[in-house]
């Protein structure tokens, strides 16, 4: 419950305190003419508790019903007591029950419409964000690169140097707002998958050799393994997986040490197809593992990365009917998996495209 919102409503609060004040003192009425002290505790733990989770209105409720079940009780365990208004005042009680379940339910139906416009606005926040951020960074990169070409005004060798750390800025922030566009596509279900025969063996070859131009610079290796006589098509979105796959092999060569080594396999599993991207680099705490997935997340803080890749990724696996998961081991290295569904018909030669 909001206790800002609670102690804010003068009325309610009013309410409220009358509420309690009548509970209190039947409580004590109670307490002075028959042995039922407990059942302060009894009556009041309720009370609170609905007004803390539930909300306001429950609470008051609960405290009327409350204090019209002690009158009841009161009245019961009193010599002077009246049949007809015994059972008057237990119907009162059984009545009050009623209307707490009744707005405990509606109180709880309120709540999640509440959440559910919350949710609805927080997407297109992030939608609008990521749109409205793009082109101001994609036209100040345009007047950088003019003036660094020196076509403006001829530079000095310290000013040239300085545009190219504002580029490089600005291509670490252009980055961010691609995957924050890409993640807002997925976060606001808009993706579904066009599922064609794709063939892995010849997109993962593709991929491999692009990566080897960055893998080259660290002085990383790149292998790739796929059983002889393997036929690697999978069923799935042709431009999502390339996606998937990319992306598997930035991060293997970007958190890998100088020296290390990158290792794709093929697999078969049955019905489906496993594709493994294992290095030898920094690995992932334990600690982590299991949020590696989640969006924004980041185990190494002075990465690069916005922490988004992986969560499209799975997103991207997972809504073409596969999986995705992670096995690590701290400072030795990481081995990422998921698995696809195969193209049951005759293979295909070449990509697959929409
Ligand atoms: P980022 O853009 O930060 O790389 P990702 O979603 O791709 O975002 O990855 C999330 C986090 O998972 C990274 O910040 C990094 O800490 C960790 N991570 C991903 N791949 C690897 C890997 N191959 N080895 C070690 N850590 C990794």
């Amino acid at each position: 419950m909001n206790t800002k919102k609670f102690f804010g409503k003068r009325f309610g609060a009013f309410l409220m305190a009358i509420g309690f004040a009548l509970v209190a003192l039947i409580g004590i009425f109670d307490y002075l003419t028959g042995p039922y002290f407990s059942s302060i505790i009894l009556y009041l733990v309720p009370v609170i508790l609905v007004t803390w989770f539930v909300g306001r209105s429950a609470g008051i409720l609960t405290s009327i019903a409350s204090a019209v079940s002690w009158i009841a009780a009161a009245v019961a365990s009193s010599p002077l007591h009246h049949n007809i208004i015994i059972h008057f005042l237990h119907l009162t009680e059984k009545l009050g029950i009623f209307l707490i379940v009744v707005y405990i339910l509606l109180e709880l139906k309120k709540e999640e419409a509440a959440s559910r416009k919350l949710e609805r606005e927080r997407r297109t926040m992030i939608s609008m964000f990521a749109h409205d951020m793009k082109n101001p960074v994609v036209i100040t990169k345009g007047f950088l690169s003019r003036l660094r070409s020196g076509k403006a005004w001829p530079l000095n060798e310290k000013q040239i140097n300085y545009m190219e750390l504002m580029g490089d800025e600005l291509d670490k922030l252009e980055g961010f707002i691609l995957d924050f566009l890409e993640f807002s596509r997925f976060d606001s279900k808009e993706y579904k998958p066009v599922p064609v025969p794709f063939d892995m063996a010849i997109a993962m070859r593709k991929h491999i050799e692009a990566a080897r131009i960055e893998g080259d610079k660290k002085d990383i290796e790149i292998f790739f393994e796929i059983p002889e006589d393997m036929t690697a098509v999978v069923n799935a979105d042709a431009v999502q997986i390339d996606r998937v796959i990319a992306n598997l092999l930035d991060n293997a060569i970007k958190y890998t040490g100088s020296g290390g080594t990158v290792t794709v396999k093929l697999l078969n599993k049955g019905k489906n197809m496993m594709v493994q991207v294992i290095d030898t680099g920094i690995g992932i705490q334990e600690e982590h593992i299991p949020h590696i997935f989640d969006a924004f997340y980041r185990a190494v803080r002075d990465s690069k990365g916005s922490g988004l890749g992986l969560s499209i990724v799975k997103k991207i696996v997972e809504a073409n009917g596969g999986r995705i998961w992670v096995e690590s081991e701290y400072g030795k290295g990481s081995a990422f998996s998921f698995t696809l569904p195969k193209y049951a018909s005759q293979p295909v030669t070449g990509f697959g495209c929409h």
